[in-house]
């Protein structure tokens, strides 16, 4: 199981970002998000997406992240510009382990930089957590998040020109 952690979510500033990251983190291949800040709204957008969309995806809010890692029993990663490197990083994740993977918005605190069993950086430029996300996962996936199958009521089915898509929504 592949958790995602989002920490430091800001309601007003981040609601894009934090959408974002979570639609990330579904199409490639994780299981669950969790958001420190109670946001109904952007829980509600994911769950419509799912619904939509399919695949198992699961969203939860105001989550105390402390707890979370408290009870956390697989391994811990810490996306950071300051971590050590990607490829290094993921050769030594044991890939059988339930994972949880921390992403920040604000200066994120001394104390997820110590609990991280990796501290990952994704190159040691300023970037994104989006961005970030969507290259661990495809780097710790090995690329499989491709294949995976969603099962939902819209299925896009790529085609060189135009859209195609399979529909079992009432119009
Ligand atoms: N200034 C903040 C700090 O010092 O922690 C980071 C803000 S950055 C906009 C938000 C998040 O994006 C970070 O917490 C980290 O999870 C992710 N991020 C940004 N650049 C990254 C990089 N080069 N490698 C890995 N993660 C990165």
């Amino acid at each position: 199981m592949i958790v995602v952690l989002r920490l430091g979510h800001r309601i007003d500033r981040d609601k894009r970002i934090t959408t974002h990251v979570a639609l990330v983190a579904r199409a490639f291949g994780a299981d669950v998000i969790l958001i420190t800040t109670k946001d109904e709204k952007i829980k509600k957008n994911i769950q419509a997406v799912c619904k939509r969309f399919g695949g198992n995806f699961q969203i939860q809010t105001g989550v105390d992240p402390k707890k979370t890692i408290k009870s956390w029993t697989g391994s811990i990663v810490h996306l950071t510009m300051y971590g050590e490197e990607l490829e290094k990083a993921v050769s030594r994740l044991d890939a059988t382990r339930d994972l949880l993977v921390i992403v920040g918005a604000e200066k994120v605190p001394p104390y997820y930089y110590q609990v991280a069993n990796f501290n990952i950086s994704v190159g040691n430029q300023p970037h994104s957590e989006v961005a970030a996300l969507a290259l661990f996962l495809d780097r710790f996936t090995k690329a499989t998040w491709q294949k995976k199958e969603f099962h939902g009521n819209i299925q896009i089915v790529p085609w060189v020109n135009g859209k195609k898509v399979l529909s079992k929504e009432k119009t």
